[in-house]
């Protein structure tokens, strides 16, 4: 096995995944060098984590923060911007891995010229593999590039699966904490506020995605994206609550066996596997004390009361452009929530109505998944 340093390109460095990737870079300096940043419009986050790694490569989508990056970068960094700048970081000659974490639907170009240039891929992008996972695997196997999961339920299936074929597949179970609102009865579901949905019990992360925790959307996102990872039909595609997060996901088997993988709750976890995979590295992060957590609760999920998981499977099921439509359509209504502009449970009935409008596309090309992307937005005005 090669010592070689990994060398890093992440898209999204100054948000939550962006700084937890930096954060697993402070402790493999000896495996792994960040050699490209792209961040959004946040030049000043951007020029420090430039500084604290050395990378020489450097994107900001906002061209108008460019100016202020440049004020503040070495005159060796090479400066990118937009979105073809994402792409040329993608596909940087030096890189092995990129790791995108964007969030929306810019993250989607770069990761397929990732895969294209025959880099691996770390996704922790949920639309990536939401709106075009047919097109990101045929892509990978084309040109021998991985995908690596970073969201953590899909990088504790890959941990499980380890190499097994999806025949011996015969459910893949997600867990999910179930969100703030998992024992709130349905009609007070109405009077959620905005800073109630973004307490979340278990996990640390951005606004959007605590939103779609709250709402289960994210757990319904994830059913998509682990049909395409791991190649399984959405009927083998199972989701369980479990408060505590200890579990991060489970197979099981063929043989009725299930494998589980736990840890304690951080993002460093699955980011760092993602990174030096197939190798497990040494990491400062907390071991798992069982015996002081003491009890794991499971329970089926309350499908009637939050119907983005029966959404998510009728969007995964029929395919085509329906998952992009179902995932623009909430996240312009988690948009609207965030500003007050409409109740909790008017963003799955908000995602419904556009779902339900939406004439699908069957065998839809990069251009008609963006099309009905901004369709779906357009409508969601
Ligand atoms: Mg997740």
């Amino acid at each position: 096995m090669s010592e070689r340093k990994k060398k890093v390109v992440i898209l999204g460095s100054t948000g939550s995944i962006g700084q937890s990737t930096l954060k697993v870079a402070r402790h493999l300096t000896d495996r792994m060098e960040v050699v490209g940043l792209g961040a959004a419009r946040s030049a000043e986050k951007l020029a420090a984590q430039l500084a604290e790694t050395g990378a020489k490569h450097a994107c900001l989508s906002d061209t108008d923060a460019l100016q202020s990056l440049q004020g503040q970068v070495s005159a060796d960094t090479r400066i990118y911007s937009g979105d073809e700048g994402l792409i040329e970081l993608a596909t940087l000659e030096e890189a092995d891995i990129v790791l995108v974490a964007i969030v929306g639907i810019a993250g989607l170009r770069p990761a397929l010229a990732a895969l294209e240039a025959g880099k691996d891929l770390a996704v922790a992008s949920k639309e990536i593999l939401v709106m075009a996972g047919e097109q990101v695997m045929e892509t990978a196997r084309r040109t021998g590039a991985k995908v690596l999961p970073v969201d953590s339920e899909h990088n504790a299936i890959f941990q499980c699966l380890e190499g097994r074929s999806p025949q011996e597949v015969s459910r893949l179970i997600l867990t999910a904490s179930g969100g703030p609102f998992r024992e709130l009865p349905a009609p007070d579901l109405l009077k959620v506020r905005p800073e109630d949905a973004l307490k979340h019990p278990t996990w640390d992360m951005g606004p959007k995605i605590t939103i779609d925790s709250a709402t289960l959307f994210n757990k319904g996102l994830e059913m998509i994206e682990a049909r395409w990872l791991f190649e399984v039909e959405m009927d083998r595609v199972d989701v369980i609550v479990h408060p505590q997060s200890i579990i991060h996901s489970m197979v099981e088997f063929t043989d009725n066996s299930v494998l589980a993988q736990l840890s304690v709750t951080d993002m460093c976890f699955p980011i760092q596997y993602a990174i030096t995979w197939p190798e497990r590295l040494a990491n400062p992060l907390p071991p798992l004390d069982l015996a002081s957590i003491a009890t794991l609760d499971f329970e089926t999920p309350r499908f009637d009361d939050f119907p983005a998981l029966n959404l998510a499977r009728r969007a995964g099921e029929i395919g085509g452009s329906l998952p992009a439509v179902m995932n623009a359509a909430n996240e312009v209504a988690v948009a609207r929530f965030l500003e007050e502009g409409c109740t909790f449970p008017q963003i799955w009935e908000h995602v419904a109505a556009v779902m339900d409008s939406h004439e699908v596309i069957v065998r839809p090309d990069l251009d008609d998944l963006i099309a009905a992307d901004c369709w779906a937005r357009a409508v969601s005005l």
